[in-house]
């Protein structure tokens, strides 16, 4: 094994859910032969609509004036002139903004976003002051846990829970009593839809939160991977907030084309400078590809209509599969609650007191072909002792209708098995 710095240390092992989808892999792969229900990806689902949405803008491409253009030169940094411009106008108009190109980046998937920025303004000063990368509401999207370089500088906070006890559902919300942002802050990082439960904050704590980093000039990033106005995929009302310190953070993953790998940034240009030099350092630019068919989408309103119209409610029915089928199976004397399904294409659930870790849930359910994906792993930067951590499940949404019928089923049984047991 060649000898690595910290850096390479760090990089060249697997985080969170990562490391999962291996043993995942594994088993799918071993168990050739018995069907498994699997409920574990996060890939979305390929929706024709989607998918041929897609095909015609690329035919466009491939037919247009501007083929040679986009394909075989390289290109601005901060992102493909057009894709600029029609997010410049498309958030202007529906949003009612005064964005300049100047507030736009295109990143090659959203993930290279918040490596970027997380270790921009998160980690050591040249003074050798450490900042913070805070997450303000745990559990969170797992491929926060691999950004930093230095794990120290991750802090999530634990959430207070808002719990329906004979509805069997809950909420996390933010605990504004503990989390602190003052100087030793470098950046504020969330997803909202949250994956991997489904919560989406609101407004008010979304303004409460940027509110508390804008005197420090403290950038907020919003994930908005499964917000609106693309993919939509919140089934609660959310208002998407710009301005000040806030960085409005967006992904196509999951409006079809994840293998594209395109990512936006939306924010104040002395936040998007400093993003744009680390991209250029990094890889350039993003594909142009890409870029380009995505200009086109965006700007004849395609994307925002087909998001609301396909991609929304596909998601939101399985949701209320996973709702129906766990109200109807699940024992109502055992503690178990289902995290309200605001968005995002996951359920998360959490058992109370559950006499096993998630790991062992996680390989007890693999026993009986089904595989979902253990909760612990969402946790990055939450450092507490925290029972809880290890008491929940993500279901994904992709799966299809009689699958997540037949899993919600099965995990019914063994849970019921689980407890019995103690
Ligand atoms: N953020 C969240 C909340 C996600 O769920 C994902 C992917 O699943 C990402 C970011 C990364 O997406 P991208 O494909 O844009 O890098």
């Amino acid at each position: 094994n060649p000898a690595l710095t910290q850096f390479g240390d760090k990089m060249s092992h697997l985080t969170g859910v990562r490391a999962i989808m291996k043993d995942i892999k594994e088993t799918l792969q071993a168990g050739v032969g018995q069907q498994y229900i699997n409920l574990s990806p996060g890939n979305p689902v390929i929706l024709p609509e989607v998918e041929e949405l897609w095909r015609e803008y690329t035919t466009e491409l491939l037919n247009g004036q501007d083929f040679g253009n986009v394909v075989c030169r390289y290109g601005d940094s901060q992102g493909y002139e057009p894709l600029i411009e029609a997010v410049v106008n498309f958030f202007n108009q529906r949003y009612n903004l005064n964005l300049t190109n100047r507030n736009i980046l295109i990143t090659p998937g959203s993930q290279s976003l918040y490596f970027y920025a997380t270790n921009a303004f998160g980690g050591y000063t040249s003074s050798g002051k450490l900042k913070q990368i805070v997450l303000p509401l745990s559990p969170d999207y797992t491929g926060y846990g691999g950004l930093t370089l230095f794990p120290e500088a991750l802090f999530a906070y634990k959430p207070a829970l808002d719990i329906d006890t004979a509805g069997h559902t809950f909420k996390y919300r933010p605990d504004f009593s503990k989390l602190n942002i003052d100087e030793s802050t470098g950046c504020v990082l969330f997803s909202r839809p949250c994956n991997p439960t489904g919560n989406v904050l609101t407004d008010d704590e979304v303004r409460k939160i940027a509110a508390l980093a804008e005197p420090y000039d403290i950038p907020v990033l919003i994930d908005s991977a499964y917000a609106p106005p693309f993919p939509a995929l919140n089934f609660t009302e959310m208002t998407p907030i710009f301005g000040g310190n806030i960085i409005h953070c967006m992904s196509l993953s999951k409006v079809g084309l994840p293998g594209e790998r395109i990512g936006i940034a939306i924010g104040e240009e002395k936040y998007i400078n400093v993003l744009e030099s680390f991209q250029t350092n990094m890889c350039i630019h993003s594909s142009r590809y890409g870029q380009a068919i995505a200009a086109r989408a965006i700007e004849t309103g395609m994307l925002a209509d087909i998001a609301t119209s396909v991609i929304r409610p596909y998601y939101q029915k399985k949701f209320t599969v996973v709702e129906s089928t766990l109200d109807e199976a699940m024992p109502k004397d055992l503690p178990w609650f289902l995290h309200r399904g605001e968005g995002a294409i996951f359920a998360w659930i959490w058992f109370e007191d559950l006499p096993i870790t998630d790991w062992e849930l996680y390989q007890q359910l693999k026993q009986v072909g089904v595989i979902v994906v253990p909760g612990s792993s969402f946790f990055p930067g939450l450092r507490e002792d925290w029972k809880h951590k290890q008491e929940c499940i993500r279901i994904s949404l992709t799966a299809t209708d009689e699958d997540i019928e037949t899993g919600m089923r099965r995990l019914a049984k063994v849970i019921q098995d689980v407890y019995k047991r103690g």
